[in-house]
């Protein structure tokens, strides 16, 4: 297995290998870029499968996290975390615990937060071990959980893209299809309801499907059939790479704006978009809101309104990115990597103590 000719490896500055054989624990740290400062991003339990699909894994998205924390103007830089193994069965305190001791390594240039197969109790037994971890103070809005900021963000921007598309402020009446009703999806539900809009929802969980109908008044379709409705907006809230040939051909929809990350299965999908006139909010950008409430959780000074007020920014990027996509004739998701780099230096050469990046093995 290769790693700094990895496709993914892109300038990371840093790759920590670990491993206890005490609790079992086996990570990966990804350090992406620190230009803007420490790098932030949530910590993966997953069974991957091999070492290079958890590798994979971690290089994408911490590589993804300084792009969203550089546009959602925070003072971080991109990391990632990733634990081998399933969540639901080798997930021990001991093992939490060592990977407390395996960040405590990397001396901040690491800070943690809760993410797919880890929770905000999941990050307090990790904070015994180390003081660099975040998305677990009880003081914020919603107690550590960064879904509610995330909703709140994906629906700001949601609002950005029917505003450049239809020119509409008002959401009623508009008709808006979500893929995936869990933390996110059902929050952002509940915000397009209170706004008018008209749900059309799917899960591969019938309870989530039923409490959608019951408390939000959607309409429940299949998990195929949501490609295929005549509707205006498309929220993917499930996982990444829904957006390919098959799906966009599908599509009847003016827009896409939803919270799931990485959603274009390859690069090239966003131009297949374009060429099509869908307009689509680009991942990253829209999806940060959770990470602007972990952001301010980790300063220690959390401030509802300030974090709000932090979130709404959100809509003011989005509607440069999508000027800036018509102005050019290029994709809205390259247009966000432009901005993004400007912002975090990606050509420029990282200072000094950040060079020092290692691969431990
Ligand atoms: P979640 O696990 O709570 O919800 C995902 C939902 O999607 C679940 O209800 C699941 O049953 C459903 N689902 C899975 N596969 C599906 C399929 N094929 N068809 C339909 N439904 C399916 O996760 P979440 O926290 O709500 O996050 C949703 C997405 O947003 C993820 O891609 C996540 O990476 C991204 N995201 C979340 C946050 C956050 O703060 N939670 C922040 C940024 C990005």
């Amino acid at each position: 297995m290769s790693v700094f000719s990895h496709s993914a490896y892109d300038k990371h500055e840093q790759v920590a290998f670990y491993q206890d054989a005490k609790s079992g624990l086996k990570a990966i740290i990804a350090v992406h870029n620190t230009n803007l400062g420490p790098s932030l991003g949530g910590c993966r339990m997953w069974p991957y499968v091999d070492d290079g699909e958890a590798l994979n894994d971690v290089l994408r998205l911490s590589r993804g996290m300084t792009y969203k924390s550089a546009m959602a103007g925070l003072r971080l830089g991109g990391g990632k975390s990733v634990i081998i193994g399933d969540p639901r069965q080798d997930k021990t305190p001991e093992l939490l615990r060592a990977m407390g001791e395996f960040i405590n390594t990397l001396n901040g240039r690491y800070i943690t937060a809760e993410d797919s197969g880890t929770s905000v109790a999941d990050m307090r037994v990790i904070g015994e071990t180390t003081e660099y971890v975040s998305g677990l103070f009880a003081g914020s809005e919603y107690g550590g959980d960064p879904s509610p900021s995330t909703a709140y963000g994906v629906f700001v921007g949601l609002k950005a893209a029917a505003q450049h598309r239809w020119g509409k402020t008002d959401l009623s009446g508009l008709k808006v299809s979500i893929q995936g009703m869990g933390n996110v999806g059902f929050r952002l539900g509940k915000l397009l309801k209170e706004a008018g809009a008209e749900l059309f929802v799917t899960d591969i969980f019938q309870d989530n499907i039923d409490r959608s109908v019951n408390e939000l008044g959607a309409i429940a379709v299949t998990a195929e059939e949501i490609f295929d409705l005549d509707v205006d907006l498309f929220a993917p809230c499930a996982m990444g790479a829904i957006l390919d040939d098959d799906t966009i051909a599908r599509l009847k929809v003016g827009a896409v704006a939803g919270a799931a990350n990485n959603q274009l299965a390859e690069e090239r999908h966003a131009e297949v978009l374009r060429e099509k006139g869908v307009l689509y909010a680009p991942d990253y950008v829209i999806n940060a809101g959770g990470i602007i409430d972990v952001y301010y959780q980790q300063q220690g000074d959390y401030d509802a309104t300030e974090v709000r007020a932090h979130i709404e920014e959100i809509g003011n990027t989005m509607q440069e990115v999508f000027e800036r996509a018509d102005n050019t004739g290029k994709t809205t998701a390259h247009v966000a990597d432009l901005i993004a780099e400007e912002r975090f230096g990606h050509h420029s050469v990282p200072n000094a103590e950040n060079r020092s990046g290692t691969v431990a093995a």
